[in-house]
């Protein structure tokens, strides 16, 4: 899955360039799926009084909207955006006004200045009402959504790698880099992404569906703890690849 975020000060264009992406990632045939970072403290799509507020002021603790043409799910608590994209498998997820998550960003503004405030090693590209005056800055393309989808687009394609995973620099540097600086060095084409590790991980782990990232000192703590049981077991094989699943209790009662 590749995701990227789409950042910048209100009305600056993001939520047109987000559209304008989507419409033409879907287009070229990806799956496509977005998020929209929403920094008002009182939103809530919910209102005060209808059913399912009343059912959250009731205390439930995941309330679902079905309605005849969407469901929405309706989480009482702010997500994580790791949490959130846990839920996702698109070829293509957009988020929408996050800046301080491990993915490509491109900046919306008006001005230099506002680009100049929000500039780092993982921005790729620029865009928004500043794309009507000029098409460089900085070194990096500026690039109009409605009249240059295709292009804007183009670079995505060849810029944003699968997600890389965001471990601080004292629990991995196996690459040499920390995550955040190989996004950078992916992004100024002098490393690849299947330079991150985990790709080549000897063990994987899942929880409830979801992956479970784990830098190669834990995969191998793990792998060493599992090792020791399971070899001395009749069955045993050297380098066989090995299962083990392990499901939620189930209780014997009446419920
Ligand atoms: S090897 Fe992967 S997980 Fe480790 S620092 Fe590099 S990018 Fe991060």
């Amino acid at each position: 899955m590749k995701v990227l975020s789409i950042f910048g000060v209100t009305k600056s264009g993001k939520t047109t360039v987000l559209e304008n992406i989507i419409g033409e990632l879907r287009k070229r045939g990806y799956s496509v799926a977005s998020v929209k970072d929403i920094h008002f403290e009182t939103f809530a799509i919910d209102t005060p009084g209808t059913n399912t507020d009343r059912h959250k002021q009731a205390g439930s603790q995941l309330v679902t909207a079905r309605g005849l043409n969407e469901t929405d799910i309706l989480f009482p608590h702010r997500l994580s955006i790791d949490e959130i994209l846990g839920f996702y498998h698109h070829d293509f997820v957009l988020l929408e006004g996050v800046d301080d998550y491990n993915v490509p960003k491109i900046i919306t503004a008006h001005h230099r200045q506002e680009v100049d405030e929000r500039l780092d090693d993982s921005v790729f590209a620029i865009s928004g009402v500043l794309a009507e005056h000029m098409e460089e800055y900085r070194a990096l393309p500026v690039i109009h959504a409605l009249n240059q989808t295709a292009a804007l687009v183009d670079l995505i394609e060849e810029k944003v790698p699968r997600l890389l995973p965001d471990f601080p620099p004292e629990c991995c540097s196996a690459c040499g880099l920390s995550c955040r600086q190989l996004l950078a060095a992916i992004l100024q084409s002098k490393r690849r992404r299947c330079d991150c590790v985990l790709d080549r991980a000897q063990v994987t782990l899942t929880v409830g569906g979801r992956d479970i990232a784990m830098v190669p000192f834990v995969q191998q703590v793990l792998k060493n703890t599992l090792l020791g049981l399971i070899s001395t077991l009749d069955g045993y094989k050297e380098h066989a690849q090995i299962t083990i699943t392990m499901g939620g209790e189930k209780r014997c009662t009446n419920e």
